[in-house]
């Protein structure tokens, strides 16, 4: 069991510590050690998953104008295969692993055997505010942990719906969920963690890392950042259109791993832009603010923020706002200034700039200028195109001729590389963030090598190099 130090709280009117410490004492039992508590909880969660489908997608709707669809597939139908996955490898991943000992150590046997690592804490994002916050909870429980979960206070009624439904399905001495904002999160970070999982924007990112160097905590950062899309001039063209315009608008493009911008080559970029036009009216309509299948943005002030990304650039299509819903129509910004904030910060929204360049190289060129993105894409006919784009650049994934499809192989891991983020989960990688691998060596009496212990010679240190 983790020997624990005492648990601090900064000054602030909210404190966590007892939660925290009734948690560590129920990991102190032991009992999350256990495989058939893991699956007993993973199945906990997948019936809660299956039970509030209606009252899930009402909050979603709620919160983000999330259609049904969108809802089912990328939510809580994500969280169900996820589970699913976990419970049939949790037994392979558990297992403690037994690999060679050296002659030096023999006669011996060497193990690495994953073990739980207590408290963690998970901090989710609003944009996806069911999946990102217990994806990461699935994983801590296949690892065996205890879990805090902190879910966004921009997605309110899903918010409230977890901290409901999570005490009704789970081992409550196990896991706690703690609703609010910043002070909670503030005063959350100032605990002694054995993790902390965030999801979230860089800024915040940094305040996360720093409250948990104070404790020595591990952190996974899974942040987001500009993610690029390449589009060659061999492609199909069909088929490009219809699968960035999948990836970009889905959630209204407030998600991390969105096409944040396109690179394209000159003389490609009026066949480029009419067949994004085209896309756009075949899945949202000419009026998408109407579509029941568009999402909204998720308060008024990113909706302002996403407004002032417009100013002094050329709209090519779309723009068109709704302040009630509130929503922003499919945009097309061409040849916006790479100075303009629109190329500076991360959209986050349902805006997409074109950038014209000579050649790919150039485009190469321009995205390893700036921070690692957390998701590139390339679309191409030839193979030695996309290869180049791959192996040129540096991004926490990359798919080709598609967009964020890779979201859905558990076998992936996921995460960002640079300021895009540190560490990644879905599948095993999950499992392992949340685990130590201990490393375990059982040595017998017999046979004790004589070479080994002073005072040395010459022959013996001849003899320990051949071991050795
Ligand atoms: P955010 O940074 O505003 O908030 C995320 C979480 O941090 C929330 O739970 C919030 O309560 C908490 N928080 C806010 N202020 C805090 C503070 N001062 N101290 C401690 N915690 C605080 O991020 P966001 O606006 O919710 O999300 C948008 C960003 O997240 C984008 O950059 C996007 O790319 C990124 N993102 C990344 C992923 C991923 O999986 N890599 C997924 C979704 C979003």
């Amino acid at each position: 069991m983790p020997n624990r130090p005492s648990l601090h709280a900064v000054e602030s009117s909210v404190c966590f510590v007892d939660v925290v410490h009734k948690l560590n004492d129920s990991f102190d039992t032991g009992k999350t050690q256990s495989l058939e508590w893991r699956k007993s909880q993973l199945k906990a969660l997948e019936n809660l998953l299956k039970d509030n489908q209606h009252d899930i997608l009402q909050a979603l709707k709620n919160d983000l104008g999330k259609c049904k669809t969108e809802a089912m597939v990328a939510e809580q139908g994500f969280l169900l295969s996820d589970i699913k996955h976990t419970l049939k490898h949790l037994g392979k991943w558990a297992k403690p692993r037994k690999v060679s000992t050296p002659m030096v150590a023999w006669p011996g046997k060497s193990f690495r055997k994953p073990e739980p690592l207590g408290t963690v804490l998970i901090i989710g994002a609003w944009n996806y505010p069911l999946q990102l916050l217990l994806a990461p909870y699935i994983a801590a429980i296949a690892a065996g942990n205890c879990a805090v979960l902190k879910p966004s206070e921009l997605a309110e009624e899903t918010s409230s719906l977890v901290a409901k439904l999570i005490p009704q399905y789970m081992d409550t001495s196990c896991v706690a969920v703690i609703e609010g904002g910043k002070d909670e999160a503030t005063a959350l970070l100032a605990c002694k963690w054995d993790h902390i999982f965030y999801t979230g924007g860089e800024a915040v990112g940094k305040i996360v890392m720093n409250a948990a160097a104070r404790h020595l905590t591990p952190v996974t950062l899974e942040l987001g950042g500009k993610s690029p899309c390449f589009v060659d001039k061999d492609t199909n063209l069909t088929v490009t259109a219809r699968r960035l315009v999948w990836g970009k608008w889905m959630n209204a493009g407030q998600t991390c791993i969105a096409p944040d911008y396109v690179i394209v080559e000159k003389d490609f970029e009026q066949k480029f832009i009419e067949a994004v036009k085209k896309e756009l009216k075949k899945q949202y309509g000419k009026k998408p603010l109407l579509s029941r299948d568009y999402g909204n943005i998720i308060n008024h002030r990113h909706l302002k923020r996403l407004e002032s990304y417009l100013e002094n650039v050329n709209v090519v299509y779309g723009g068109e706002l709704d302040e009630a819903r509130p929503a922003m129509a499919p945009t097309l910004v061409l040849e916006p200034s790479l100075d303009s904030p629109l190329m500076k910060e991360e959209i986050f929204g349902p805006i997409l700039p074109i950038i014209t360049v000579d050649n790919m190289d150039a485009g190469i060129k321009l995205v390893n200028s700036r921070p690692k993105p957390l998701a590139l894409y390339a679309f191409s006919d030839k193979d030695s195109v996309l290869d180049n784009i791959i192996s040129k650049t540096s991004s926490g994934s990359v798919c080709t001729n598609d967009t964020m499809l890779f979201m859905t192989n558990p076998e992936l891991p996921f995460g960002g590389v640079g300021n895009s983020g540190m560490g990644s989960y879905h599948g095993q990688a999950g499992f392992d963030t949340f685990s130590h691998i201990k490393t375990i060596m059982k040595r017998s009496f017999a046979l004790d090598v004589f070479f080994r212990y002073a005072p040395f010679s010459k022959f013996k240190l001849s003899l320990l190099k051949k071991f050795l």
